[in-house]
């Protein structure tokens, strides 16, 4: 493997209201005799009370960001090689168990997109929603009921003493994400990481769970990774955007920066598959085509070249790093989208 710079945050960048800082984290599996780069050098920070949405297709890394912020990374096959994991100042790949595990479900919560594969479907919602306080050494399951009814009040389940004692089973699939979101928020997030979590759902069902998310982070002050593969939903619901392709972040930036002047194609691309957008400037919108990445046989350069329609020859030999393009406005691109029409 080429040894490539990456980009990396200087120390000396660090905000005061950083409240999670990942630095060039790169996350390997191994498959086969072969070793696939899932998250391969991704940078970025999360301040206090915003919402950073990662954004990408399947299989771009988001998942496994996520993970490996938590340590959840299945190991073998996978493991994290590089990088740095800062959360409020401390460093998450030095913790040991048991600070690992204040961590998951203490400061950070975390959101599946499946709710009923993450709720234990033999216990009651009351019983499952006071797990985590219990663990956390917030009181004993009795003392707890009024905490677990205030919770379900919070995430809008109507008659919430009687769905105390309901099952996993009996209920929606939006009630369920519901209690999913409210068992999060039972020892008080500073972080919640919300993987997908609308995508089994309704489209009316959606928004009023991201509202929900949104409305519970404001509230509390607390911040959010969003990740999604609709980038419709960033644009309501984020101040902060990472695109990611291929394991790597190929544009960061606000999200209002992102939407008024986009300048990866692969960004371009995933805002065409939206139904209502202003144009950027210099070149109409060109679906993505082509097929995702395999990411244990990348192609030399830009790995989205390929798909992309304005790749030039130097885009299939060299592999572009992060370069700003202003502010915190961050692109992966050797090419000028605002300059060129697409070459097809
Ligand atoms: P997504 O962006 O859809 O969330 P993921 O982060 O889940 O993507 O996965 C990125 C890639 O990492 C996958 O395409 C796969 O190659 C690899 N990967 C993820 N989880 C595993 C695993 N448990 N074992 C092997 N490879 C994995
Ligand atoms: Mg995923």
């Amino acid at each position: 493997m080429l040894a490539e710079p990456l980009a990396q945050i200087p120390e000396s960048e660090v905000r005061p209201d950083t409240l999670l800082r990942v630095n060039n984290l790169r996350t390997c599996f191994r498959q086969d005799g072969k070793t696939v780069t899932a998250v391969d050098g991704v940078s970025f920070d999360v301040r206090k009370g915003e919402t950073l949405a990662i954004v990408g297709e399947s299989g771009s890394g988001k998942s496994v960001t996520a993970m490996s912020i938590l340590r959840l990374i299945p190991s073998p096959p996978g493991e994290i090689t590089d990088g740095e994991i800062l959360f409020d100042g401390r460093d998450v790949l030095a913790m040991n168990d048991e600070e690992i595990r204040q961590l998951r479900g203490g400061d950070i919560a975390m959101i599946f997109q499946e709710p009923m594969t993450s709720m234990n479907p033999v216990l009651t919602v009351g019983r499952q929603l006071s797990e985590p306080m219990v663990t956390h050494g917030k009181g004993d399951r009795k003392s707890l009921k009024a905490r677990c009814v205030e919770l379900l009040r919070q995430v809008r389940i109507p008659d919430p003493e009687s769905r105390l004692q309901a099952y996993p089973h009996q209920l929606s699939g939006g009630m369920r994400q519901r209690v999913m979101i409210a068992m999060g928020l039972a020892c008080d997030p500073r972080l919640i990481i919300a993987d997908e979590p609308t995508t089994a759902l309704d489209v009316t069902v959606q928004a009023q769970i991201l509202e929900l998310l949104k409305d519970l982070t404001r509230r509390n002050n607390a911040s959010m990774i969003l990740i999604t593969h609709d980038l419709g939903v960033v644009a309501r619901y984020a101040e902060r955007i990472n695109v990611m392709y291929a394991g790597r972040v190929v544009e960061q930036g606000t999200a209002r920066e992102i939407f008024k002047s986009p300048r990866h194609p692969y960004t371009l691309g995933l805002m065409a598959s939206i139904p209502r957008l202003d144009q950027p400037k210099g070149g109409r919108l060109i679906p993505i085509t082509g097929q995702p990445p395999d990411l244990a046989n990348l192609p030399k350069g830009c790995p989205f070249h390929p798909r992309c329609p304005y790749a030039k020859d130097q885009c299939r030999q060299d592999r572009p790093p992060l370069t700003q393009v202003s502010g915190d406005h961050w692109k992966a691109c050797w090419v000028d989208v605002t300059e060129v029409q697409p070459h097809v």
